[in-house]
């Protein structure tokens, strides 16, 4: 008998399901026992190291979530909110821990996980790097300590091929700051691309998007006294760092009581 928990990998072909699968496959302390595309995708029936041109893993690639769920201990999908939906019940089932990194689930749709949470642990983070959850936090206790004499200004960087600003990271983050100081986010909208136009209210968090080159994420939240300023940042330079947050998850989770937990209760924040 091992302890080391077994990995089912949904959306495999996927940017991050690859990443996953190396990450996975790499671990001493997680195995990979299995691998899951949709329906009459080319990959199905293959050797999942193969397909990604490598060395054969010896795990085939397949259509049916429910049989490779039951050979797991875990369940780690970035995949899309109508199939992650699909693998909760099936995840729940098979009383799999699910660890969720799929984005852009409506309210609806997260409250729809519930169910499932009762049969199964279930982890689910809009940004599963530990900086970033970190960074999170922490901007939440100094937006909190200091008083309204600071500005908050969230400032970020991404390549050129990001459509969305700001990023849901700088969200999180002017979020945290918000909270920490008391306040509700407001004017998001009528700050992104261009940064800030008008005259700043007192106590507004503005957000600042630069878009250039091949970034891959910088996030910094700034705040600015008469006199002196603090500044908290987050540089991510590799994607994995998303995947190794997801396999951290998944191992933290192994027999916790069934429920929904997310990054900061992973990292004990
Ligand atoms: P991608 O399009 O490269 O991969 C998605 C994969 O899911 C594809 O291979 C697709 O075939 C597969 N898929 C879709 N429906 C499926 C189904 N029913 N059954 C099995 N497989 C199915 O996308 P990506 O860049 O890898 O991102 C995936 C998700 O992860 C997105 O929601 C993205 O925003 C999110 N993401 C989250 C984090 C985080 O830290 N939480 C980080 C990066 C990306």
């Amino acid at each position: 008998m091992t302890h080391i928990p077994g990995i089912v990998i949904t959306g495999a072909s996927g940017r991050m399901g690859q990443m996953l699968i190396r990450t996975v496959s790499d671990s001493d302390q997680a195995r990979l026992v299995g691998a899951v595309e949709r329906e009459g995708h080319d990959w199905i029936g293959r050797d999942v190291g193969e397909a990604m041109g490598g060395q054969p893993l010896g795990v085939t690639v397949t259509d049916d979530p429910l049989e490779a769920f039951a050979r797991a201990q875990a369940v780690i999908d970035f995949t899309a909110p109508e199939a992650t939906l699909g693998f909760a019940a099936l995840a729940a089932q098979a009383r799999c821990v699910h660890v969720i990194g799929t984005t852009g689930m409506t309210d609806e749709q997260i409250a729809a996980l519930e169910p499932a949470a009762r049969h199964a642990v279930i982890v689910r983070a809009g940004n599963m790097s530990l900086g970033v959850n970190l960074l999170v936090q922490l901007t939440r206790k100094v937006a909190a300590a200091l008083d309204e004499d600071f500005d908050i200004e969230v400032i970020e960087a991404h390549h050129h091929h990001k459509v969305d600003a700001p990023s849901g990271t700088a969200l999180m983050l002017g979020e945290a700051a918000a909270e920490g100081r008391g306040v509700k986010l407001a004017h998001v909208s009528d700050r992104g691309r261009d940064g800030i136009t008008g005259a700043r209210r007192r106590g507004d968090i503005g957000f600042h998007a630069v878009r250039g080159g091949d970034i891959v994420g910088e996030h910094d939240v700034l705040f600015a006294a008469p006199g002196e300023r603090i500044v908290l940042r987050h540089v991510a330079t590799d994607r994995a760092i998303f995947a190794r947050g997801a396999l951290k998850a998944a191992l933290w989770a192994q027999g916790r009581t069934p429920g929904q937990y997310d990054m900061v209760d992973v990292l004990g924040l």
